[in-house]
């Protein structure tokens, strides 16, 4: 199976109640921890790619990778998103790309122009047979240039069940990342998020059969912020959507799971770890190596224990 997009995925995500786990390309180390673990895990897969991303490490670098990853791994179905497109422009520049996803966020728009937006890029992407997801109701934390609200307004700005029908009947949407409570970032909240499931419940009873998104959703492992603070790091107060949340999501309409921060901090422990530990060590591939390690470990625990998407690489 080559690249693909999430129609196909998600269908059967639904049906089955489990959640694809969409992972941030940064650069080779991570996609490969990604990659290693899902082929082992026999799970479906999103790489999805910021605009920051974009910049840092270049479009064409990035798609290189992702091309060998699709390339190596024929057996794995694997969809590219592009993550938080804020105008037409960036998500049609996606779209020729030959990304087979796009995200439009239009979310922090009144209503009308967030429709509007949707629509025109997917009628866009729609006639290159490439999916669009959009945004409802808005975010916390701070996602690289994407800034939600504070945590204290996390409540007031949840997706409102009583415009997802119009929202989807008019833009012709493939997907709908709703605000449920989750936030950006690793200090995602001051106390133990509660996420609302009944607004989930509320919106899922209105589309049925239509796939949902959840961003925001690092479970910040007390693990790994231990690890970092342990080894010269200074992480307090970090915390995130407890994964026992994250998978009763999983097995209602939210058949696609955001994850960035966890790999980040994965990744960072390790390496932190490393240079503690040997402080002499100069060669990239000895910490780098064992940080891969640990991204693959984290993400086998994602899609096996939190997702439920392992062995689902087939349905
Ligand atoms: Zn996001």
């Amino acid at each position: 199976m080559a690249l693909v997009n999430t129609r196909k995925m998600f269908e059967m995500a639904y049906k089955n109640g489990y959640a694809v786990g969409a992972f941030n390309v940064n650069n080779m180390e991570i996609t490969q921890g990604i990659i290693e673990a899902v082929a082992e895990e026999k799970a479906p897969l999103i790489l999805q790619v910021s605009r920051g991303a974009r910049e840092y490490a270049k479009n064409s670098y990035l798609r290189a990778i992702i091309d060998v990853v699709v390339k190596e791994n024929p057996e794995i179905p694997v969809a590219i998103n592009l993550d938080h497109g804020d105008t037409f422009e960036t998500c049609r520049q996606f779209v020729d790309d030959g990304f087979t996803s796009v995200m439009i966020d239009a979310s922090s728009k009144p209503l009308e122009e967030n429709i509007a937006l949707t629509k025109e890029v997917v009628e866009y992407a729609h006639a290159r047979d490439v999916v669009v997801e959009a945004e409802l109701g808005q975010l916390g934390g701070i996602e690289e240039d994407v800034v939600g609200v504070s945590d204290d307004d996390i409540s007031k700005h949840l997706a409102d069940p009583n415009q997802v029908e119009e929202f989807v009947r008019k833009s012709g949407v493939d997907s709908l990342a709703v605000a449920i409570g989750t936030s950006h970032g690793a200090y995602k909240f001051k106390k133990e998020p509660k996420l609302a499931f009944d607004v989930l419940q509320e919106i899922a009873d209105r589309l049925p059969g239509f796939p949902l998104v959840m961003h925001g959703s690092s479970s910040v492992l007390k693990e790994f912020v231990d690890l970092i603070n342990k080894y010269g790091g200074d992480m307090p107060n970090a915390m995130g959507v407890p994964e026992d949340s994250v998978a009763k999501a999983s097995k209602m309409a939210i058949c696609k799971v955001n994850i960035d921060t966890d790999l980040r901090l994965a990744l960072t422990a390790k390496i932190r770890q490393v240079f503690c530990e040997k402080p002499g060590e100069f060669d990239p591939r000895k910490y780098l190596g064992p940080a891969r390690a640990k991204v693959k470990e984290l993400v086998r625990h994602k899609v096996h224990d939190v997702l439920c998407c392992a062995g689902h690489a087939f349905d």
